[in-house]
């Protein structure tokens, strides 16, 4: 396995290859858990070489204190990456990708001003500027992102089309932990007490998914008793729970199709997402 942390040094690995070899990307900003190494095997299993990128993106964190916070653990990722069978680490440090002068960015319209969007300003922004700066310098033919950042996930696969980058974009299905909570490197920030409440928000989304079952189209009425679910939790600050449509992220009076239950919580001071997407019409192409 290579670890390589300059772009010059990635673009001569990458042009050194012959031109039919497929080249797997998966984006990731490190601490990895078993939502990284799905990724990493799917990817593996698909295309002839992977690449892994480690970057904690500071342009994407609207609150710094977060960004300071995130955890990172750079050689117990590479001993994971290296069972994974990765060929390449990529490791760029802040300087290489953001140059002194640095001034352009990525911004996709529209689905970015909802869930996470709305509450996290300049977010996307930031996460379509340094995938876009991924994709130029690693030229993967297939990304893999996961569905946990169901948002993420649309709003990459809409850069990618709408900028004409040759690259597809594979989205894969959230791991969760035994007992159901999605895994995320913010787990770690949790106390047993507060893992323990962390789970409302799952517990609440499975709530809004048995009542699309059950017939319900009314977005409101959903997330008023997903809220409920949310609300019987003390140490739980609810930032979204919503139902939408899980095409185009919009609001429609009656649900249809495809339903995304998307919501972001806090307990304390760490946020967590998670969603479920609920098929009730006809599958539509690339959800
Ligand atoms: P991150 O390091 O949090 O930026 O995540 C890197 C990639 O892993 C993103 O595409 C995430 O959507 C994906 N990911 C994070 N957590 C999970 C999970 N629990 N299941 C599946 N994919 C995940």
């Amino acid at each position: 396995m290579r670890e390589i942390e300059k772009i010059e040094a990635l673009r001569r690995w990458r042009k050194s290859l012959p031109a039919d070899c497929t080249v797997a990307l998966v984006p990731t900003m490190g601490h990895f858990h078993r939502g990284h190494l799905s990724l990493m095997q799917r990817a593996r299993g698909e295309n002839d070489l992977l690449v892994v990128s480690i970057f904690v993106n500071p342009i994407q964190f609207d609150d710094e204190r977060d960004y300071h916070r995130y955890p990172r653990d750079q050689r117990r990722d590479l001993e994971l990456a290296r069972q994974e069978g990765v060929d390449v680490v990529f490791a760029p440090d802040n300087s290489d990708l953001y140059p002194e002068g640095y001034c352009s960015y990525v911004q996709v319209e529209g689905m970015t001003d909802c869930l996470c969007g709305a509450s996290r300003p300049g977010h996307f922004r930031g996460v379509t500027t340094v995938v876009s700066k991924l994709f130029n310098v690693v030229r993967p033919g297939r990304a893999y992102f996961g569905k946990k950042d169901y948002q993420q996930y649309l709003v990459i696969q809409r850069m990618t089309r709408d900028l004409s980058f040759d690259t597809e974009v594979v989205g894969c299905p959230t791991v969760r932990e035994a007992d159901g909570l999605a895994m995320s490197s913010r787990n770690q920030h949790l106390s047993a007490g507060q893992r323990e409440s962390a789970l409302a928000l799952y517990r609440a989304l499975k709530r809004g998914r048995a009542m699309v079952e059950e017939g319900s189209r009314d977005p409101e009425e959903i997330e008023i008793a997903m809220r409920q679910v949310v609300g019987e939790h003390t140490e739980v600050e609810i930032d979204y729970l919503q139902a939408r449509d899980a095409g185009d992220l919009s609001r429609p009076k009656r649900l249809r199709r495809c339903v995304l239950l998307a919501g972001a919580i806090y307990v304390s001071s760490t946020r967590l997402i998670d969603n479920i997407v609920v098929q009730v019409g006809e599958p539509q192409e690339g959800v």
